[in-house]
């Protein structure tokens, strides 16, 4: 997942009438202040106070406001210069302390914290939208697009141009004054429904933990019931063992825990969240989201949220989404009823019993047997892999591959301000040139939200002067017992480099203007560089140098890494239908329309339309779906995921066709076409530039083991 703050790039507003004494007036604050320090400036989290974030942010949007205003009344006809550019120049301030406030909100959240939150989210998406339908502005945007061609702009700045104007007329500025407003309310009114989401499902997975005693989890692999005894401790209950209700919890519970009661327990709790009729149900709110989404679609001039969603993005129309995931999707619900076949075989043979009665695959024991015919069909317990896994040497693999594909060094610094003790932070330097800082941020911590993301802290640009880009991996590892290092899972440790590759996509950004550098591509492109990047882990490189024993420091044994490589497409029949049914469901819930929706209804209805196999759930249930209700961001959007691993695997393709994942000619290509051109040129260009060809889909389904 990649996260981007809420002054986001389409409405990157910047600062050349710098208006410092409007600033003073309406209580800016510490937060908002240009950054200083080594590299260019480094964000003052030491500075932060909450109480500052709501005045902090009400001066920056009000000096937003009058720059905005300064490039819209400009009595000088319109020009890139005095408008594209100077847009591109206006809301830094703003920018500075949205960052802050969001990473509170993301990673150090606090009835404070939220407080602010339900006050100011609606707040800003008013101001998003006095920008986006300032009418003069939009008109001076407009001719500069229509005279893009005549003016000599480099193709960078008619891209931009294109961009600007693209998400100015997708917000509504050629409609009524009427339509303007009805829309400005109404995504006022989505702003506060997105927060109340996210908040209750924060609260449900906070709120719900299973404490067990030693007696219960004598099953688990000794790393997990360390991490269980340490979050009860955290808890106040030393001695127990907390299940939090959280994936990274509740996964390796279900894979291991030989209590079929238990299992069944934490899986309902962890599959209820934003489902269970209470103070924090989910499911009004989403039917309210859907209906202000559809109404809105239709104001804008699309059938549907769907349609208005994805026309900007690489898949242009959401039809072309439901091909590619209906290309899929019958090989993948037919490799589920395989992998259940063969789990119950070995449920049968052990003689699993419930209540005197032989069990049958239900979805609390998919992981478990699943885990079992791992270790019987391809002799591999995944178990036996974690020992090799320390979190500190799979990140300084990330490192070294980093440094073989695009020649970045990282050197650890010190003595910057970071928001919490857990935080490290790196130089990242290419050729001895300094080109950005990494932050990493790996433990999972109350008021943390669950999942792993990449954040960038500032963008890379150069249009009045080099600015080098800071960019965050986050995540939310369960931390060991104090001097033990950090064991992962082999999925862990995929993340890890999928986060990774987000912030390779913002480190090797090279381009002049910050709205189309780094990440800031379409939604169903961004997740190409960071899946990609996954591919580096299982080379013999990375592994037979970092994945050493925790305790021998001896590397994983070639035999182990040749299991895992066999076992490579195993459960994908699990993988693929937990993914892809999220995805439909998103998609088949926006192209509703303004259908009266009862989301546990249309959820199961559908679910059973597409033949969804009983055993498993959705990765993600829709009172859940945290990607679609906590914002626009992925909404008719989760597909963009498997969108992005086909061009991920096809383009690894070319790594393997060159000779190898190290190949410098390819990955030179890579460097070349997609990682440092941002959002330049557009994303079916940059492939067929990388390629010389559009992408295939063979190759991902080769690599799930499907037929082609
Ligand atoms: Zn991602």
């Amino acid at each position: 997942m990649q996260r981007r703050t809420f002054l986001a790039a389409s409405t990157a507003m910047a600062a050349t009438t710098a208006l410092p004494a409007l600033a003073q007036q309406t209580g800016a604050n510490s937060l908002s202040q240009p950054w200083t320090g080594r590299f260019g400036g480094v964000p003052p989290f030491d500075k932060v106070k909450v109480a500052d974030f709501k005045p902090g942010l009400e001066a920056a949007m009000a000096q937003e406001l009058a720059e905005i205003d300064a490039i819209a009344n400009n009595p000088a006809p319109p020009t890139f210069e005095n408008t594209i550019a100077a847009m591109e120049r206006s809301g830094r301030a703003g920018d500075r302390v949205g960052l802050m406030y969001s990473i509170w909100g993301g990673t150090l959240s606090t009835p404070e914290v939220r407080a602010v939150e339900k006050e100011m989210e609606p707040k800003l998406s008013v101001h998003s939208d006095k920008i986006l339908q300032n009418e003069k502005l939009f008109k001076r945007i407009e001719a500069v697009y229509e005279a893009r061609d005549k003016a000599e702009l480099t193709p960078e700045q008619q891209r931009l141009t294109w961009v600007r104007w693209n998400s100015f007329v997708r917000s509504g500025a050629k409609l009524t004054p009427q339509a303007k407003a009805r829309i400005g309310k109404i995504n006022e009114e989505l702003a506060g429904l997105f927060t109340t989401f996210n908040q209750n499902l924060l609260a449900d997975e906070t709120d719900y933990v299973l404490y067990l005693t030693a007696d219960d989890v004598k099953s688990l692999p000794a790393d997990v019931r360390d991490a269980a005894a340490a979050a009860a401790k955290e808890k106040g209950k030393d001695g127990q063992f907390a299940i939090l209700n959280t994936r990274s919890s509740m996964d390796p519970f279900l894979t291991y825990s030989d209590r079929r009661d238990l299992r069944e327990k934490v899986w309902r709790t962890y599959y209820s969240r934003g489902d269970n009729g209470d103070a924090h149900d989910n499911n009004a709110g989403i039917k309210q989201i859907l209906k202000l989404r559809a109404e809105r679609a239709k104001l804008l001039g699309y059938p549907t949220h769907a349609h208005w969603r994805v026309e900007n993005a690489m898949a242009k129309t959401p039809e072309n989404t439901m091909d590619l995931m209906m290309r899929v999707w019958p090989s993948a619900i037919e490799r589920v009823h395989q992998e259940v076949a063969e789990m119950q075989a070995v449920a049968d043979k052990e003689g699993a019993q419930e209540n005197g009665k032989a069990i049958k695959i239900a979805p609390w024991d998919y992981r478990y047997y699943a885990e079992k015919v791992r270790g019987a069909r391809y002799d591999l317990d995944m178990n036996s892999v974690k020992p090799y896994l320390q979190l500190d040497k799979l990140r300084e693999g990330m490192h070294w591959a980093a440094g073989q594909l695009y020649g970045f060094e990282f050197i650890p610094v010190t003595g910057l301000p970071v928001q919490h003790p857990d935080v490290t932070v790196w130089e990242v330097k290419r050729a001895g040139q300094h080109v950005g800082l990494w932050y990493f941020d790996p433990y999972a911590r109350t008021g943390k939200r669950s999942g792993a993301w990449m954040n960038a802290y500032r963008t890379q640009e150069k249009f009045d002067g080099k600015i080098t880009t800071i960019v965050s991996n986050n995540a939310n590892f369960v931390k060991g017992a104090p001097g033990q290092p950090v064991l992962v899972s082999w999925d862990d440790g995929v993340t890890m480099f999928h986060e990774f590759g987000h912030a390779l996509h913002g480190l090797n950004s090279d381009v002049v203007y910050p709205g189309v550098s780094g990440t800031r591509v379409a939604r169903d492109y961004v997740e190409f560089p960071s899946q990609l990047n996954e591919n580096w882990l299982p080379t013999p490189e990375v592994l037979n140098k970092f994945a050493v024993h925790y305790q021998t420091g001896k590397p994983i044994p070639p035999e182990l890494v040749a299991k895992i490589k066999k076992a490579h497409t195993f459960r994908q029949g699990f993988d693929v239908t937990e993914y892809l049914s999220s995805a439909l469901i998103d998609m088949k819930l926006h192209l509703a329309g303004d259908a009266d929706i009862d989301p546990r209804a249309f959820e199961k209805d559908e679910l059973a339309k597409l033949g969804m196999p009983a055993e498993l759930p959705m990765r993600h249930r829709t009172p859940q779906f945290g990607h679609i209700f906590a914002g626009d961001g992925y909404s008719a959007g989760y597909y963009s995921y498997l969108w992005s691993e086909v061009l991920d695997h096809d383009a690894f393709e070319a790594f393997e066709e060159a000779g190898g994942a190290y190949d410098k000619a390819t990955a030179k290509r890579l460097h070349d076409k997609i990682m440092s051109v941002g959002n330049t040129v557009d994303p079916a260009d940059q492939y067929r530039a990388f390629r010389g060809r559009d992408p295939d889909v063979k190759a991902y389904l080769r690599s799930k083991g499907f037929p082609t």
